[in-house]
């Protein structure tokens, strides 16, 4: 059996693919409005990344994500994602997505049983449009109402930032406590080019936890906070408000930089112009693009095998950094 086993005994599995480094929005932690975009001729093109995927399901990749950028925002995206499901039936399709342009494609997405995690920081319409520069709360709303009444699966993800939407975490979470979704939220990451991190935004998930108790009993999930694969880095627990109703979702907490999940890592990851990524923290870069444009296919299996052979550990990394530790925006690596 084809598995990629890193340095530190991980098993890599799960690949996350940045179809583009585009985006609608421009959400002000993760990048900045004017800032330029990667060239059209050094973005993968679709059948590169077929070709990538393809060759990462045989060497043992179960699990894929795509983000971007803002996938939606790609032409050719969702024939794109039926010609992966196709080839792949097996394959476990995921999609990050800032949920504004989701309409036209919500039946699609749930006939290709695609989970679905959309990014949401606040329930403030002015915040929502402080924040990311457009004023389109209302459809991404709308957008989660229509996956949650259709059955999608989903997951709401949102980047707790001391300050500015720390009060909304009861608000937020009691998404969970309607729908059968899971809502997590994850701690602000100090990275990417132009970041506004500081020590006085980031809130951190013990914080997070105390906040959700004073409103909540919290009962963990046990099952699914043993099994890694299906609760991926968050720990998640069901919400039991004061009337003693049992939520119909999860509140989940991403502890990424004070309690990092580093050891357990099973990712890598594809920017949107062709770079193995093997760590969020770190700006190492595999050449995947340019391995296929000028060599061919059988040498990316090469350049694959150097790069989890490669694999740090974010933790680290993050404890010998005291500021930023990595340049790249997230925009171009995918969250
Ligand atoms: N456009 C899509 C979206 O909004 O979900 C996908 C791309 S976005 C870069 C992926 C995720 O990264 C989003 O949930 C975003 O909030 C998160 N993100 C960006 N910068 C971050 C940071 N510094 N710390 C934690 N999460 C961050």
């Amino acid at each position: 059996m084809n598995e990629l086993i890193d340095a530190h005994g991980r098993n890599v599995t799960y690949l996350r693919v940045s179809v583009t480094d585009r985006c609608n929005l421009s959400c002000r932690y993760c990048r900045e409005k004017d800032m330029p975009f990667i060239p059209h001729e050094s973005i993968l093109r679709f059948e590169e990344m077929e070709d990538i995927i393809g060759l990462m399901a045989e060497m043992g990749v179960r699990k894929l994500r795509f983000t971007g950028g803002e996938p939606f925002v790609r032409k050719g995206f969702m024939d794109f994602l039926r010609r992966i499901r196709q080839k792949h039936p097996r394959l476990g399709l995921r999609i990050t997505s800032n949920g504004t342009l989701l309409g036209p494609h919500i039946e699609a997405l749930k006939e290709l049983d695609a989970m679905m995690n959309i990014s949401l920081d606040t329930l403030d319409r002015a915040r929502f449009a402080s924040i990311t520069g457009k004023d389109l709360l209302p459809d991404v709303l709308e957008n989660l109402r229509r996956m949650a009444a259709l059955g999608v699966r989903l997951k709401v993800n949102t980047v707790a930032m001391r300050g500015q939407n720390d009060k909304e975490l009861p608000a937020l979470a009691a998404l969970a406590m309607e729908h059968p979704l899971d809502v997590r939220f994850i701690e602000f990451m100090p990275m990417g080019e132009g970041s506004i991190w500081s020590e006085s935004l980031f809130w951190p998930a013990d914080e997070m936890l105390a906040a959700a108790r004073r409103h909540w009993e919290l009962i963990p999930c046990d099952e699914a906070n043993r099994n890694a694969e299906e609760r991926g880095p968050a720990k998640l627990w069901k919400l039991r408000d004061r009337e003693g109703r049992l939520s119909a979702g999860r509140f989940g907490l991403i502890s990424s930089v004070s309690h990092t999940f580093c050891t357990t890592c099973n990712r890598l990851r594809l920017t949107a112009d062709g770079q193995i990524r093997t760590c969020l923290y770190d700006d190492g870069e595999w050449p995947v693009r340019d391995t296929l444009r000028t060599q061919g296919l059988e040498a990316v299996r090469r350049v694959i095998l150097d790069a989890v052979a490669s694999k740090p550990l974010g933790s680290e990394i993050l404890a010998r950094s005291k500021g930023p530790v990595a340049i790249k925006r997230m925009s171009a690596i995918g969250g």
